[in-house]
């Protein structure tokens, strides 16, 4: 008796990720009818009143108790069934719009729409139907012949009109409201059920989705090339993946439930411990970058994070993730190197398309132009630096690099923004695809200061050729013992008309036999480091066979890349043979001085035995003299008046200084003559003999004396050093007239293998334009009457200085004193 259309068509079983929403509500989705059908069927027991619940496409799910004269007559009829769909048009588009609709059909049945809204919106509508009011008044005769007109049992038809239910106004309002009640309360429950049931499927797609991340995570957390490690509050390793161990160099098993100082020794630590700490007390993520050191690796980049997770507020566990950038660092390092390379190198690198001419350059490329590195370039640029010979080659080899894929090296002469000058090196390399050149790339570099450099040498080179060309004196270099080069001063010289006579010779050949074994050792000397020039001289071989003396200068260098000599020669034939004439003459010469020196040593010899004899033979006149003078003054005292015996006192005086002289002169004499002994002198012991002969009375008329004279003893002639330091000593008191201010000092030194006597007075002083006459004999700067002497004490003096190969020499100053000093060395 009732027919249920869309139980299938609930939308929420087709697509459980749609989110339920009352717009798109299906009354089919939140009504199960199978469930209600049989509430409807009692209900309709008890009032009898036909009911149905119907969507909006005008389909009805639950239906029940359809009247007999609707069923089996009016709706049988097609005329009068016409009436009825006109009927339900009308309650069905009431209920649509939402609208609660009374309405008595054409067959005279009172029907019923309300609209079932969920939510504020209209799903579908119930139908109560088929009824007629208690107090309505039924024209029994138009049912009559409404049996006639459509052909009914008219005895059936209106036995079904007496069943039809006669119901109060309240009743079917009653009944109407528990309808609604009912099917409003169905629609909430079931649309309640759909949302748990949307909210359900909604959680199980989550939960898919949860798992799925998880799993992605884990296979994340697995597979990353990063170490993971997850510390417990204690620090304690709780989870490491594959790639801690292959970072951090333990294994999984090892580290778990281990704190990290554990694991590490306290220097690796150190270098992360602290931010993993900081992560958790601050529960903020916390980074570090360390370097490790790894026994396999040698360094290591990591940079860490520490990232506190945060469950409900309290912190429970630290991930921390250890990136291994060692090959970026690495390569930043390298790319830095490469940079401050290009710096020093003056080096770039560039590239260029061919096809649209743009392209790019290192900073460096940029800064040789004199462009801002930031700005772009392109082939155009780059080719509008060149200018003239330059641009038309560039352009031939671009040319050619890109169409025949030739690649070039070339250096070029470039103008830069500022009109500076600068040769290039540039190296283009084409790259091929396909059969074309889709890329140029190369290097460039600022090759000016080796330019330069070459063009000095190059220079340098032509003065060195013009010099070697134009030298007046033989230039050679050879390699390993062969000539390799010669000016034409030396092939003059060795008597080569063209450098290939002489060129791949030995120079065995050309030095003399006797001279090779020299010249091998100076060579070997050179060669192995020692720089420098070698003179030497050396006797040549000629080609024609005859030899020059020669004078060579030889320095080593590099030839052809080979180590080399290079020899200066002179020809020093007139040389020698000047040489030769002054040794000659120098023979000559040595042969009469040493004649000349016999002849005068033998006159010299005479002259001394003449003074000798001609002293020693006056001494006995001289005695007699004075003898007889004295005894003519002794003994005729009376008879002679008084000029008689002043002219007696004067011819003995006179005979005193004469005998005085005599014996000097005799004293002086015997220095050459006499043979002398050589012994080990205390000099200390002779000074302090001679001061105490000598200087009795100075000191008695209160003359200072200084001595200091440390003990020096030395071999030489104690009779010669006696005989100068007296003579010093002497004139040093006579010279010092005012005895009471008198001050003498005597001074001795052993000095750089001499000794040096020096003796210095108060006294008179001399002038010093005299200092090298007061040593000749007989010499007095001073008169007889001022001061007794015979001028023969300084010669002495002079003479055993020369004997012992001494020297004597004197300081003075007009009434100051005067300082003598007698040095002579300490062996003779
Ligand atoms: P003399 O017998 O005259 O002293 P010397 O040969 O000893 O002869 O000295 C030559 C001269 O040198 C002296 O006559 C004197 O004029 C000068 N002379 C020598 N010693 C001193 C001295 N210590 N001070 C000043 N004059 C000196």
């Amino acid at each position: 008796m009732y027919i249920i259309w869309g139980q299938t068509k609930t939308r929420i079983s087709r697509d459980k990720k749609e989110t339920f929403r009352a717009e798109n509500l299906y009354i089919g989705d939140v009504i199960d009818f199978s469930e209600i059908q049989s509430v409807v069927d009692e209900f309709y027991k008890i009032t009898n009143i036909a009911m149905a619940i119907g969507n909006l496409e005008g389909n009805l799910l639950v239906q029940s108790g359809f009247q007999d004269i609707c069923k089996n007559f009016h709706r049988n009829n097609p005329e009068s069934c016409k009436n009825c769909n006109k009927s339900d048009v009308k309650l069905f588009q009431s209920a649509v719009s939402g609208k609660y609709m009374r309405y008595k059909c054409l067959n005279n049945m009172w029907d019923i729409s309300t609209p079932i809204i969920v939510e504020g919106q209209t799903i579908g509508a119930i139908y109560l139907g088929q009824f007629i009011y208690d107090d309505d008044i039924v024209d029994y005769e138009a049912f009559r012949q409404q049996a006639k007109r459509y052909g009914f049992d008219e005895e059936k038809y209106m036995k079904a009109l007496e069943k039809v239910p006669r119901v109060s106004h309240q009743a079917v309002e009653n009944i109407l409201s528990f309808y609604i009640k009912f099917a409003n309360m169905v629609a909430l429950l079931g649309y309640k059920n759909i949302n748990i049931q949307a909210a359900k499927a909604e959680l199980e797609s989550i939960i898919v989705s949860l798992n799925e991340s998880k799993r992605r995570f884990e296979l994340t957390v697995k597979n990353t090339p990063d170490a993971i490690l997850v510390f417990n509050q204690e620090f304690k390793i709780q989870y490491a993946n594959e790639a801690a161990h292959k970072i951090l160099g333990k294994s999984a098993a090892h580290m778990i439930g281990k704190r990290a100082d554990e694991i590490w020794d306290g220097e690796e630590v150190q270098l992360y411990v602290p931010a993993l700490r900081k992560a958790k007390q601050t529960k903020k993520i916390q980074s570090v970058d360390i370097e490790l050191v790894r026994p396999e690796k040698k360094f290591m980049n990591l940079s860490v994070a520490f990232i506190p997770i945060i469950e409900k507020g309290s912190h429970t566990e630290i991930l921390g993730i250890f990136h291994d950038y060692t090959e970026r660092k690495q390569m930043e390092k390298s790319k830095t190197l490469i940079e401050e390379m290009g710096k020093v190198a003056k080096i770039g690198g560039w590239e260029f398309d061919p096809k649209t001419g743009r392209g790019t350059w290192t900073d460096e490329v940029a800064k040789i132009h004199g462009l801002d590195p930031k700005d772009e370039t392109n082939m155009e640029l780059g080719m509008s630096f060149y200018q003239g010979e330059s641009r038309v080659l560039i352009e031939k080899v671009i040319k050619e690099a890109i169409e025949n894929a030739r690649p070039y090296d070339i250096e070029l002469e470039i103008k830069t923004v500022k009109g500076e000058k600068k040769w290039v090196r540039t190296i283009g390399q084409p790259t091929i695809k396909n059969g074309k050149v889709v890329r140029l790339h190369g290097s460039f570099q600022d090759v000016s200061i080796r330019k330069k450099a070459e063009e000095q040498a190059k220079e340098s080179e032509t003065l060195y050729r013009n010099l070697l060309e134009v030298a007046p004196v033989g230039i050679a270099v050879h390699t390993e013992g062969k000539i390799v080069f010669v000016n034409p001063a030396g092939q003059a010289m060795l008597g080569a008309k063209t450098p290939d006579q002489l060129i791949g010779k030995s120079i065995h050949e050309i030095i003399h036999p006797d001279g090779i074994q020299a010249s091998r050792i100076r060579i070997q000397k050179m060669i192995s480091g020692a720089s420098g020039l070698y003179p030497a001289e050396d006797v040549y071989m000629r080609l024609d066979g005859k030899s020059i003396p020669v004078e060579v200068m030889a320095t080593s260098l590099m030839y052809d890349g080979k180590p080399a000599v290079q020899v200066i020669v002179t020809d020093i034939t007139e040389r020698k043979k000047a040489e030769e004439a002054i040794e000659k003459l120098n023979t000559e010469l040595e042969q009469m001085v040493e004649v000349r020196t016999q002849q005068l040593s033998e006159a010299n010899k005479e002259l001394e035995t003449f003074a000798y004899s001609v002293s020693h033979d006056l001494k006995a006149p001289l005695r007699g003299i004075d003898g007889y003078s004295k005894l003519l003054l002794e003994e005729n005292y009376d008879q002679l008046n008084f000029d008689g015996k002043h002219f007696l006192k004067t011819i003995r005086q006179s005979v005193a200084r004469m005998n005085q002289l005599i014996e000097d002169l005799l004293v002086f004499s015997r220095i050459e003559r006499k043979p002398w002994q050589y012994n080990k002198v205390d000099l200390r012991r002779t000074v302090q003999n001679l001061v105490a002969e000598l200087a009795e009375d100075y000191l008695a008329g209160g003359g200072v004396l200084k001595i200091d004279v440390p003990q020096i003893l030395f071999r030489t002639s104690h009779e010669g050093i006696s005989m100068a330091i007296k003579n010093l000593i002497e004139n040093a008191i006579k010279y010092s007239p005012n005895v009471d201010r008198a001050v003498v000092e005597i001074h001795a030194e052993d000095t750089e293998g001499s000794v040096l006597i020096r003796v210095k007075d108060n006294g008179i002083g001399f002038d010093m334009k005299y200092h090298d006459k007061i040593f000749n004999i007989f010499e007095r700067l001073h008169r007889d009457e001022e001061f007794s002497g015979t001028g023969i004490g300084l010669a002495i003096v002079k003479k055993v200085a020369d004997r012992l190969h001494g020297n004597v020499w004197a300081t003075s100053e007009l009434q100051k004193g005067s300082t003598f000093y007698f040095k002579i060395p300490r062996e003779v």
